[in-house]
């Protein structure tokens, strides 16, 4: 019976165990290995907000892994590859002998080093743990710094707002979601929560954090300090490639897989935030630190893993966030300096929309708009068709040109909804997580 040793219980590996379970029916051994137990980091902003209690966070209880004959050592990390043996080797000591090895250990956030920044009341927002302190901590009108106005700022936004929070979110590059929207929808963003009273300073940069009067005194190399009752570090994250290098396999600033998430080491396999795999619409390799593609790469490792010969043909490049009501939401290669972009402002409202040419195919796209105005949802998946299927949109390139927020008509025309269907991750429909079993 083949070994399958899965490292990291996050999307990525609980996507890989489902879909090894879902062809094979337990005729594997699978061993899991994870510092954490199986959660998704996604939901944690509607944890942050109250609205979902601690059990809803979790994606497998112990008694489904039990039920889906998955061997667990959670609460344990591995520390080294032996690939000549076929081991891993775990933190503290033990070997686990594997056939197959996928590696999904994710990423970890990175805190602005400055002095302070370990202090009381400083903290990430990217573990359960860490969402459990902010979360039992967090008291009406306390004053929150937020520091960094990435994504991931953005997704905990809407839940620090709700819960009675007064917000500034300090920013060190000239404007807000540098990596997410440009300058123009920075500017309509910034003007949507300032308007609601979000205080937003950017190109700030955060030199130290004291401690004053049991609240905390934020200094900045420019700009006045700011005094807060809670700092959250939203300073980016990096993937947990470290512990892998002495392995041999081939690093970039992920793990590099091919189109069957296979590493160059034969029977490893990379999934999730820590893979640098192909992407969609440029073709080359990077890493997409987001739920889907952690989703998808785990499907493909689990289905090669059980022996399948499974290729994807790329991931998608997307970060759709709502802040206060507004949608912001970009796809793809949205920032290609070589692409011809075609973008209009509605004068009456927030609604920014963006394309991003290259010949006939539409090969990125920035969309912001209200979400209560109905277009802004529907265009937010017809947009992101149009990049993820790259079809033939020549004879409406011009049309697009004068009018890009009228998509509705190219994505029909061109037969986008078509190419959609066709393109499911394992080329059939697939069978709902709760509904695997294995045969007895
Ligand atoms: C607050 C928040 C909101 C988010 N919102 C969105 C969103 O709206 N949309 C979106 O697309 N993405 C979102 N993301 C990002 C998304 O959660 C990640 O892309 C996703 O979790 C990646 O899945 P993964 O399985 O690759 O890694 P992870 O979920 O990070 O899982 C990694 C696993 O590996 C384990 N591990 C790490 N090192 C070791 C080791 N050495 N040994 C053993 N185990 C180890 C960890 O404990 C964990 O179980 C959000 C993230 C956060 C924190």
């Amino acid at each position: 019976m083949a070994r399958h040793v899965i490292i990291g219980a996050g999307t990525a590996g609980w996507n890989a165990i489902t879909t090894l379970r879902e062809l094979d029916k337990g005729g594997s051994e699978i061993i899991l290995v994870s510092e954490e137990a199986p959660y998704s980091r996604m939901v944690l902003p509607y944890y942050l907000a109250q609205s979902i209690g601690e059990s809803h966070v979790y994606t497998a209880s112990s008694s489904r892994l039990a039920e889906l004959k998955v061997e667990t050592r959670i609460g344990q990390r591995a520390e080294q590859i032996d690939s000549a043996a076929k081991k891993l080797v775990l933190e503290g000591g033990g070997e686990i002998e594997y056939d197959n090895l996928l590696i999904a250990t994710g990423s970890s956030p990175l805190k602005a080093p400055v002095p302070g920044a370990d202090g009381d009341n400083v903290h990430s927002f990217w573990t359960l743990s860490q969402a459990q302190t902010v979360t039992a901590g967090l008291r009406k009108e306390a004053r929150v710094a937020v520091i960094g106005a990435g994504f991931i700022s953005f997704t905990i936004l809407n839940a620090l707002v709700n819960r009675g929070a007064i917000l500034t979110v300090v920013e060190l590059e000239s404007r807000i979601l540098p990596r997410m929207v440009d300058e123009t929808g920075a500017t309509i963003v910034e003007k949507w929560l300032a308007e609601r009273g979000v205080v937003v300073r950017t190109a700030t940069k955060l030199s130290a954090i004291e401690d004053k009067n049991g609240a905390k005194l934020l200094r900045f190399e420019n700009g006045p300090d700011l005094e807060a009752d809670l700092v959250i570090m939203a300073t980016g994250i990096r993937p947990n490639i470290e512990w892998t290098r002495s392995s041999g396999i081939e690093i970039n600033s992920g793990i590099l897989v091919d189109d069957h998430c296979r590493t160059n080491i034969p029977n490893i396999f990379a999934a999730g935030d820590i893979a640098e795999g192909p992407d969609i619409v440029t073709g080359r390799k990077a890493v997409h630190a987001i739920e889907p593609t952690a989703m998808l790469h785990g499907r493909i490792a689990g289905a090669n893993m059980a022996g399948g010969d499974t290729a994807f043909a790329g991931s998608l490049l997307m970060n759709i966030v709502d802040v206060l009501d507004l949608e912001i939401a970009s796809f793809g290669a949205w920032d290609d300096p070589e692409a011809e972009a075609f973008e209009t402002v509605k004068p009456d409202r927030p609604a920014f929309r963006k394309l991003l040419f290259r010949g006939g195919r539409v090969v990125g796209a920035v969309i912001l708009g209200k979400t209560r105005d109905i277009w802004t949802t529907n265009d937010v998946g017809m947009l992101k068709g149009l990049v993820y299927t790259g079809v033939d949109l020549s004879d409406w390139k011009d049309h697009l040109r004068h009018n890009p927020f009228d998509v509705k008509r190219a994505f029909l025309a061109a037969g986008t909804a078509g190419q959609l269907l066709s393109k499911t991750v394992l080329g059939r429909p697939s069978v709902p997580a709760g509904e695997i079993a294995i045969s007895s």
